[in-house]
């Protein structure tokens, strides 16, 4: 994994053991629900945007994100574009089209971040309750600031992660 808000790839991986573990002790709900967009269907996944210890619920798993939301916030520092584009669609009722091909990073990557987004590319409903991509944008420039890296660097290096369960 890689560095993300100033926490090593490392430390992200034993936060992600521990998920694992939590989840299969039951000990954890696992996510089936996007914070951001509300979708249900497709691959939902933990994201935090702290990896601090002790590990605990609620921070570790704070985002629950279906897999386009996903890796969509971990393509925002390379893609700000397309970061505006998809989270201003989600913000009023977009929710992106569960699909076999975008169902991983790299199939997501490939259809909302190097190609325009545009409104056939999500289903539509209720603007969500929460803004989610909003919160974790706010959460990137603070961590930012605190490493000081430059806004939107708080991720190093690119956006890909090709294992679904890797981050
Ligand atoms: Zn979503």
């Amino acid at each position: 994994m890689k560095d993300y808000n100033g926490f090593s790839g490392k430390q992200r991986e034993r936060a992600q053991r521990w998920l694992n573990k939590a989840w299969t002790a039951g000990q954890l709900a696992r996510p089936i629900e996007c914070v951001a967009c509300g979708q249900t269907e497709g691959v939902i996944q933990a994201h935090a945007e702290d990896y601090s210890e002790p590990f605990r619920a609620g921070v570790t798993d704070g985002f629950h994100l279906c897999i386009i939301c996903h890796a969509m916030v971990h393509a925002r520092s390379k893609s700000p574009k397309a970061w505006r584009d998809y989270r201003a669609m989600v913000e009023v009722g977009g929710r992106a089209k569960v699909m076999k091909s975008n169902q991983n990073f790299l199939g997501a990557t490939a259809q909302f971040v190097n190609r325009p987004i545009t409104a056939d590319m999500f289903d539509w409903g209720s603007p969500p309750a929460r803004r989610a991509l909003l919160e974790i944008e706010v959460s990137q420039d603070e961590a930012a600031e605190r490493i000081g890296l430059s806004s939107d660097a708080a991720e190093r290096s690119s956006t890909a992660a090709v294992d679904p369960q890797s981050n």
